[in-house]
């Protein structure tokens, strides 16, 4: 993209950031054409970089990428969004050290945006008309571990008690921060979707112990069953990685069988893939390609037969979903459940941005259609 760049037009100024930028700053400036290389601080700068590098003549690469190690959290807020679901970004890098994973070199440490911006943020979002935000971040369970005691489920608390917010989602959360007492105050808040994704990245012990997870498959069982007991109609969807250094048939079948067991409503499968500069990249016994697709396939279609089953017990127990619009499709309009439950109505009314009670009806794809009751 960025020689397609120079290429299509050779004065532009060519400007690179995100993840890429900081791990690679040198390798990235040394492409014809870049104009300045920033790392993933101070994007709210690059505009002013812009107009700076418009007016001057154009000269080499300005490599202005930094360590990220005590920045602070960037200040950029959104204030307008769609009418349906809206992200709102809490919390930057990540304290863990996965062996997998780059995104601590590449993010830096937990930083995490001061709480009355969340809540402004969101307040201006819901004067524009969003009707539910989903909280993110690169590891959302560690917001406020470098604020003073202030924890991601007090952030949770104050906007359902401070904003005008219908809906609150949380994007992907480590599953150990789902100790008793979290979970009894999330099933207390105001509007909070009861709807979680756990990243469990695979249902063996001896993986998980070597991917250097902060969990074992005993606190994500724990996690479920608290959640289950305290939240109706919860679901649950996570990610899984299969084929990891070391991983054997014996061990990929833990996985499968904690997934049946899970009852996850989706289940996203990755084929390990070693990113350089993390330990896993140099692990002995690292799986064999086609073995990994293999059992990517296999259990994508465990966690299709286990949605389905799911979704046909939803079917079953009669019980209306509360659904907000998103878009169309010919004759459909499909939105998401407050539990996360794909949704197509066959309706011509305009009800994209409106919430909806859905009797679920019948199986579609990987989520159900179903009619109108209000
Ligand atoms: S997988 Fe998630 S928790 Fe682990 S190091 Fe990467 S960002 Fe952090």
């Amino acid at each position: 993209m960025i020689r397609r760049a120079t290429r299509v037009n050779p004065d532009a100024v060519v400007i690179v950031t995100g993840c890429s930028s900081q791990l690679h700053p040198d390798s990235i400036a040394a492409i014809p054409g870049v104009s300045y290389v920033s790392g993933n601080d101070r994007k709210m700068n690059l505009p002013d970089v812009a107009r700076d590098l418009l007016l001057r003549p154009k000269t080499g690469a300005v490599n202005a990428v930094r360590d990220l190690a005590g920045v602070q959290f960037e200040r950029a807020s959104i204030t307008r969004a769609p009418r349906t679901r809206a992200f709102v970004k809490i919390e930057d890098g990540c304290n863990c050290r996965c062996a997998y994973c780059a995104i601590p070199l590449a993010r830096g440490p937990v930083r995490s945006k001061a709480p009355s911006d969340v809540i402004d943020e969101v307040r201006a979002l819901v004067a524009s008309g969003t009707r539910e935000i989903v909280l993110t971040g690169i590891e959302t369970a560690a917001y406020g571990i470098d604020l003073d005691g202030y924890r991601l489920i007090d952030l949770i608390a104050d906007i359902a008690d401070k904003t005008e917010v219908e809906r609150i989602r949380l994007s992907s959360l480590s599953p150990e921060m789902m100790t008793p007492a979290t979970v009894k105050r999330l099933a207390s808040v105001r509007g909070l979707a009861p709807h979680f994704h756990l990243s469990l990245q695979s249902g063996s012990d001896a993986v998980l112990a070597a991917m250097r997870r902060p969990y074992r498959t005993k606190q994500v069982r724990d996690a479920l069953a608290a959640l289950r007991e305290e939240i109706p109609c919860v679901t649950f969807t996570t990610d899984v990685i299969v084929g990891f250094p070391g991983e054997t048939e014996e061990t990929f079948l833990e996985t499968v069988a904690f997934c049946r067991e899970a009852r996850f409503l989706r289940l996203h499968v990755f084929p390990y893939s070693p990113r350089p500069g993390t330990p896993a990249a140099d692990f002995p016994d690292q799986v064999d390609g086609e073995e990994k697709h293999r059992r990517v396939r296999e259990l994508v279609k465990v966690g299709r037969d286990v949605a389905k089953d799911l979704l046909s017990d939803l079917i079953a127990a009669k019980t209306p979903l509360s659904v907000l619009f998103e878009t169309r499709d010919g004759e459909y309009l499909t939105g998401h459940s407050e539990n996360y439950v794909e949704v197509k109505v066959k309706t011509d009314r305009d009800l994209a941005g409106q919430i909806r009670r859905v009797l679920p009806t019948a199986l579609s794809g990987e989520g159900v259609t179903g009619v109108i009751t209000e």
